[in-house]
């Protein structure tokens, strides 16, 4: 399997570094445009709320991992932000704890619909991991019709 691995300050304007990063290493996989955009969306949703909710007012680390192989990618999105308190409340569509700032509590639930698999886990005071990978099937399965 294929790896990288990117470092970089919660600052709004790597949102798109970030996800243009990530979605330039999955081309040799040759997804489809839904599908990259897809995994985009997912990433820019991710480390969209490590800066926001992770760190907020502060400023620190987030990380994110990729790996591609067998016409797959896989990416974890972390941060050492604030954690998150109740995970179960979190992952509700709809709930968000900044709605004064327009946020409509759909980022993971937009993750969720758009790749394979998805799974986070957090720890008050110690941040979030979101981990998801998506198949790129849609263009094999329109080669077999
Ligand atoms: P939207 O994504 O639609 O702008 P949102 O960010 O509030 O709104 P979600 O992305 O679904 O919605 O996140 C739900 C809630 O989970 C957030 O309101 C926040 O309280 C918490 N949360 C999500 N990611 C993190 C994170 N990295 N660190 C701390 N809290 C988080
Ligand atoms: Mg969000």
């Amino acid at each position: 399997m294929n790896k990288m691995s990117l470092s970089f300050l919660s600052r709004p304007e790597n949102e798109v570094f970030a996800r243009n990063a990530v979605a330039a290493f999955a081309l040799p996989l040759n997804p489809t445009l839904s599908e990259l955009s897809d995994v985009k969306t997912a990433v820019s949703e991710a480390v969209t709320n490590a800066i926001v909710h992770g760190y907020g007012e502060t400023e620190g680390w987030i990380k994110v991992d990729c790996g591609i192989g067998d016409g797959t990618i896989h990416i974890t999105v972390s941060d050492s932000g604030k954690g998150i308190e109740d995970l179960s409340q979190a992952l509700t569509p709809f709930f968000t704890t900044l709605p004064q700032e327009e946020h409509s509590g759909m980022g993971f639930t937009i993750m969720q619909t758009f790749m394979s698999s998805f799974s986070v886990r957090s720890q008050k005071g110690e941040g979030t991991e979101v981990t998801m990978s998506k198949h790129f099937g849609a263009r094999a399965d329109e080669d077999a019709r």
